[in-house]
C-alpha cells in the first residue's frame, strides 16, 4: 500500500483501518470435507434449495458423497402462485435426477425431499424496515438466516450436515452465507457445509442442467420487492433503448 493509498483509507474508515484477511476459499474447505468422506459410509446431508435450477449442479455435485434431503423452505417467494410453481419444479427434478440413479445413468445416492411451510409473514417480519434497501442488501442477510435457521431447526438428529443451494448464484453473497451458516451451526450444535457452488463452473453447469431438464427459470430472485426492482430495471433499460434508438 502506498503512503497516498494509507492516508485516503485512513481518512475513509475514520482512522480505523479495517484489517482485512485473505478471503476464506469455501469450495476448497468443501473439496477437503468430500476427501475424507469414506465412500462406504456416505454422511447425510440436509440442503435448503432455493429453486430447481439452482438445485440442478449441487444435486448433481453432491449425491455422489452424500446421502441427501432436500429442504424446501422459501417464504419469501411471491406470490404463492410462484411458490408452488417452484417447489413443483424442484420435486420434478429431484424425480428426474433418481430415476437417473436408480436405472444406472448417473452415479450417486437417491435424493428426498421434505417441503416445510409456506408462511410468507415470517418473510415479511424478519425483513421489516429493510424492505426498501434493495437486493445484495441486510434485507437479504435477514432472508438468508430466516431459511437457513429453519433448516437447522428441521434437521432434528438424524443429520451429519446442512447447507444450502443459494451459494452458486453470482448475485448471492457467498461469505456472507457461509458466515450466517457458521453461526447458525454453532449455535445449534451441528455440522455447517462449507460452499461456494459458483466455483468449478458450478453456475454453468447449472444452466445445462436446467436446459437438459427444461427447469422453469425466473427472472426475479423471489420477493415481491425483487419482483417490484426487476421489472422497474427492464422498463429502465426498455425507456433507455427507446431513447437510443429515436
Ligand atoms: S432479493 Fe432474494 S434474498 Fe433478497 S430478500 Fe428478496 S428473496 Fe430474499
Amino acid at each position: 500500500m502506498t503512503a497516498g493509498s494509507f492516508s485516503f483509507l485512513n481518512i475513509l474508515f475514520c482512522g480505523k483501518i479495517p484489517l482485512m484477511g485473505p478471503k476464506k476459499n469455501y469450495q476448497s474447505e468443501l473439496d477437503k470435507i468430500i476427501k475424507k468422506i469414506n465412500i462406504e459410509q456416505p454422511p447425510t446431508l440436509m440442503i435448503h434449495a432455493c429453486c430447481a435450477p439452482c438445485s440442478s449442479y449441487c444435486l448433481e455435485y453432491l449425491c455422489k458423497y452424500f446421502k441427501i434431503t432436500v429442504y424446501y423452505y422459501n417464504p419469501n417467494i411471491s406470490p404463492s402462485e410462484e411458490y408452488r410453481k417452484r417447489v413443483d419444479e424442484e420435486k420434478r427434478l429431484i424425480a428426474a435426477l433418481n430415476s437417473e440413479i436408480i436405472w444406472g445413468e448417473r452415479q450417486g445416492h437417491p435424493i428426498g425431499i421434505r417441503e416445510g411451510n409456506y408462511e410468507p409473514s415470517r418473510f415479511y417480519e424478519a425483513v421489516r424496515g429493510f424492505e426498501n434497501l434493495g437486493e445484495g442488501s441486510e434485507r437479504c442477510f435477514r432472508c438468508f438466516e430466516l431459511r437457513l435457521r429453519k433448516t437447522a431447526e428441521a434437521m432434528g438428529e438424524g443429520y451429519d450436515y446442512f447447507t444450502t443451494t443459494l451459494t452458486i448464484s453470482p448475485l448471492k453473497n457467498a461469505e456472507k452465507l457461509n458466515e450466517i451458516g457458521e453461526k447458525i451451526a454453532e449455535e445449534y450444535d451441528l455440522n455447517w457445509l462449507p460452499s461456494d457452488f459458483k466455483k468449478k463452473e458450478g453456475y454453468k453447469r447449472s444452466i445445462e442442467l436446467s436446459e437438459k431438464y427444461g427447469l422453469y427459470r425466473q427472472d426475479y430472485c423471489g420477493c415481491t420487492f425483487s419482483k417490484f426492482e426487476r421489472e422497474a430495471d427492464k422498463a429502465r433499460k426498455e425507456l433507455q433503448n427507446y431513447e437510443e434508438t429515436t
